[in-house]
């Protein structure tokens, strides 16, 4: 499934992002950048070691909630890693919309920063950090329309789903824009 804005595309899929071949993938970290389960976990042990080596060695303090941080991709197909920190979910009123907003406006500025014409996204902080599937799907896929709307790239947006039930949530905001 996909809209275009634009020249650019926006681009629903289910899947596994570890395999994807965009230019960079966005790994949902943590903010130590420790590695952990999830995405993250899947995304070091297909790109390998090399990946923590660089994060301990450019980014020792960590990444905070709402920014993103650039690795290469070691053995994965993509250029770069972006590793962002999604919010972890506490209510709903401790600013988590504006720093999951934050988290995929970082990601696109590094895009754009690395000349990359395509980037793959996970579903940030919908896993173990609880953030409501409908709410961060929508809050998720506003933030990518308006950047690409404002910057016209990356020419590829690709939201990588790991489940149908997170491509339904993201499928119904797709479809609410037509409305
Ligand atoms: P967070 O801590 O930000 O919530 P998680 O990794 O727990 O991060 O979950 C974020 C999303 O990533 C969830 O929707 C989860 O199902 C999904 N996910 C897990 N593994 C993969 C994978 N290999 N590719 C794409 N998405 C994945």
């Amino acid at each position: 499934m996909k809209r275009l804005i634009g020249s650019c595309v926006i681009e629903l899929t289910v899947g596994d992002i570890t395999v994807e071949q965009t230019d960079a993938i966005v790994n949902a970290a943590n903010s130590q950048l420790a590695g952990g389960g999830g995405v993250d976990g899947a995304i070091h042990r297909a790109a390998g070691p090399e990946i923590m080596r660089q994060t301990r060695e450019y980014y020792p303090d960590g990444c905070p909630t709402g920014a993103a941080v650039v690795t290469d991709a070691g053995r994965l197909a993509a250029r770069y890693i972006f590793h962002t920190v999604g919010p972890i979910w506490q209510g709903g009123r401790s600013g988590e919309p504006d720093l999951l907003r934050s988290a995929y406006r970082a990601c696109l500025e590094l895009a754009v920063d690395h000349e990359c014409r395509s980037i793959a996204f996970p579903a940030i902080s919908t896993g173990v950090y609880g953030y409501p599937l409908d709410l961060a799907s929508e809050t998720a896929l506003d933030e990518i329309r308006r950047f690409v709307e404002s910057k016209q790239s990356p020419e590829l947006v690709r939201c990588v789903l790991f489940s149908e039930g997170v491509f339904g949530a993201y499928s119904r905001v797709l479809e609410a824009w037509d409305r």
